[in-house]
């Protein structure tokens, strides 16, 4: 494909690579045999001659096998580890999101277990990066991952969405559990020490939408995305640094206080 040229350029190369190892494992074991033997002064004439050479057939096989295996297992877990994970804040990517939270929503619909989504969109940060720059603005996107990923279970999935927006699934988790962890982040942020420059702390803050199954009825998970994305647009629109349910009703306590 035109502007593929880089990675196609890779690809015959690793697979030659690929090929001259397996060349020389494989050429390893008869060249080991006949190394064995004249160590060993084994004749096909010895006594044990067939017993070695099977244990040496057995063991060995197994032992390059082994090794090659393990080796390209750990270069498999990189390259799915890159097509998972935003590279700047090391949260989930975009795809990976969207492929668990259809994942999580067919759960939902199996197990009538209650789905709770979180979207989180930087306030003013067009401001961070026309004062400080797009890299210091970037330093920021990763000290708020890092915030997420403390305030968050485990079994919750954090994601990069977009450039200076995150979402969070919830599963198992209702309304009312959605909106206590919203607003428990939501103050994380506000209390953490985002550092820019030579080492200037700078305020920072973040408006959240939250939609979830046990309140609302939602027919698929892109329409569980849009009332969250929605709530979130409210959140914005009510003065930001809030978090907003997609919800009826949950404007009315106003925005709490950390
Ligand atoms: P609002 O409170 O309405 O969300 O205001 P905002 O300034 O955060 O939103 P706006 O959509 O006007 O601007 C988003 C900014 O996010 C613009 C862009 O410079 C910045 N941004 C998007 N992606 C990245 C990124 O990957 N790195 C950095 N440093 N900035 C980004
Ligand atoms: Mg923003
Ligand atoms: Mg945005």
């Amino acid at each position: 494909m035109a502007g593929n040229g880089g990675g196609g350029a890779r690809k015959p190369k690793a697979r030659l690579l690929r090929l001259v190892q397996g060349a020389a494992l494989g050429l390893g074991a008869p060249l080991g045999w006949q190394l064995l033997r004249w160590l060993f002064d084994l004749a096909p004439t010895h006594p044990r001659y067939e017993l070695v050479l099977d244990v040496y057939m057995a063991v060995g096989g197994v032992l390059v096998f082994a090794v090659f295996g393990y080796h390209l297992g750990r270069k498999e877990q990189r390259l799915e580890r890159l097509t998972l994970v935003d590279p700047l804040t090391s949260l989930y990517n975009r795809r990976h999101f969207e492929l668990m939270l259809e994942t999580e929503f067919a759960r939902h619909l199996r197990d009538g277990t209650d789905l709770s989504l979180l979207m989180l969109d930087l306030d003013h940060f067009k401001q961070v990066n026309d004062t400080w720059g797009h890299q210091e603005g970037d330093r920021v996107l990763t000290t708020l991952a890092g915030i997420l990923r403390a305030g968050l279970r485990a079994q919750d999935v954090a994601a990069r969405v977009g450039g200076e927006e995150f979402a969070v699934i919830m599963p198992g988790v209702g309304g009312a559990g959605a909106m206590t962890a919203a607003e428990r982040l939501r103050c994380a942020v506000r209390d953490g020490t985002f550092v820019v420059g030579p080492g200037t702390r700078i305020p920072v803050r973040i408006s959240i939408g939250v939609a979830s199954t046990e309140r609302l009825a939602v027919s698929g998970p892109s329409e569980l995305f849009r009332l969250a994305d929605d709530a979130l647009y409210r959140a914005k629109g009510l003065g930001r640094d809030r978090v907003e349910p997609a919800w009826p009703g949950g404007a009315e306590d106003g925005p709490g206080s950390c």
